[in-house]
């Protein structure tokens, strides 16, 4: 019942673009200015969930009163409105107007998507989005989701992750042959080439996953989401630093028609309340992660362990390999990952006397 009435606002919605299209613009904005809208974001999140998820609430907060209650969003967890992994396929198919997840998720249908989450030993939060707001990397976000129907958005980082809960220590490139480990993305690739198997998992499964022994080690996010799931009681070693995830951008896509339904102003509302969430998140990751940690490193029953830098040099130069594969035979992955590395390349000599060598002054 619930789904036909937004597939219904969303039908009108497009019906209303085509009328436009025939009128005078200006009539156009006058007859939308008053205009009010109830959209439906589907998420891959449980409700309410620490950072990820609370981001869509305040998504939907910040959407509301900067709209002036014009632009109303109703947010579906996992699994309330459709399964966790198929928000994507529903903003793209018009049952929901929204989404939000992380691109990453879509590898099997967009493998170029990666670059827009995260790729192994890559960009940090603030060359992310250097990359996407000044150096196009937007530019070919939208043109890659053109084909989706979608129209998307940055909307949340986490900043750095961990490497993730091990139950077993990893003390060189022999001991990740025959692991079973929760790593979605070019880092579950990059696990398996190594010797692992990686497998994709919602975070609802990970924690009852690990506790049964069907998986050996998992990857989630750092200590503020990790010690909320349980991870450090079913597992000993935290490894650092996370490799495979060293700033994911979460996303919000818009169907097309739904965006195109919007006046200018309501579209500014979305743009710029998903930039406010990505500065947001961070600072609650930050904050949270920093906390967390803490207490973390308080029980005795668990033991922070850095990877040895032979099995990172391993696992970085799989990961050149894997990056590389990806994109050959992919014209338009090519000419993302063109843009992503050249930014990359340029940022490493500036990040190396900025951030990285005042944080070694400043240990
Ligand atoms: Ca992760």
């Amino acid at each position: 019942m619930k789904r036909r009435q937004f597939v219904g606002s969303l039908a009108a919605a497009a019906g209303l673009a085509a009328c436009s299209k025939q009128q005078n613009g200006g009539e156009v904005q006058a007859a939308r200015a008053g205009e009010s809208f109830e959209w439906s974001i589907a998420t891959s999140w449980p409700p309410k969930y620490p950072g990820l998820g609370i981001a869509v609430n305040n998504l939907a907060d910040r959407m509301e009163a900067t709209s002036g209650g014009r632009l109303k969003l109703r947010v579906y967890a996992a699994g309330e409105l459709v399964p966790a992994f198929e928000a994507f396929d529903a903003a793209s198919r018009g049952i929901v107007e929204m989404g939000h997840d992380a691109a990453y998720y879509h590898k099997g249908k967009v493998p170029a998507a990666q670059f827009m989450t995260a790729i192994p030993f890559g960009m940090t939060f603030m060359e992310t989005n250097a990359w996407l707001y000044y150096g196009g990397g937007l530019e070919l976000w939208r043109e890659l989701y053109e084909p989706l129907n979608l129209v998307p958005f940055p909307c949340g980082n986490t900043g750095v992750q961990m490497g993730g809960w091990f139950n077993k220590e990893i003390n060189s490139i022999e001991d990740l042959k025959g692991l079973k480990m929760r790593i979605p993305g070019l880092g579950g690739e990059v696990f398996r080439r190594a010797g692992g198997t990686p497998v994709t998992l919602p975070v609802s499964e990970i924690f009852t996953s690990l506790q049964t022994g069907a998986i050996d080690a998992t990857e989630w996010v750092g200590p503020y989401n990790d010690i909320t799931n349980g991870f450090h009681t079913v597992a000993r070693y935290y490894y650092y630093p996370g490799w495979q995830e060293p700033a994911p951008a979460l996303q919000a896509y818009v169907n097309r028609q739904a965006w195109d339904s919007l006046p200018p102003d309501l579209q500014s509302v979305i743009e710029i309340s998903c930039q406010a969430i990505t500065t947001d998140m961070q600072a609650e990751y930050t904050h949270g992660n920093a906390v967390a940690l803490q207490q973390l490193m308080q029980d005795p029953d668990v033991e922070l362990r850095k990877f040895p830098d032979d099995v990172l040099q391993y696992l970085k130069a799989i990961a050149k390999e894997i990056v590389e594969e990806m994109v050959a035979g992919d014209p338009m992955a090519a000419k993302i990952h063109e843009s992503w590395s050249s930014f990359l390349e340029l940022s490493i000599q500036n990040s190396r006397i900025t951030e990285h060598a005042f944080l070694e002054t400043r240990r």
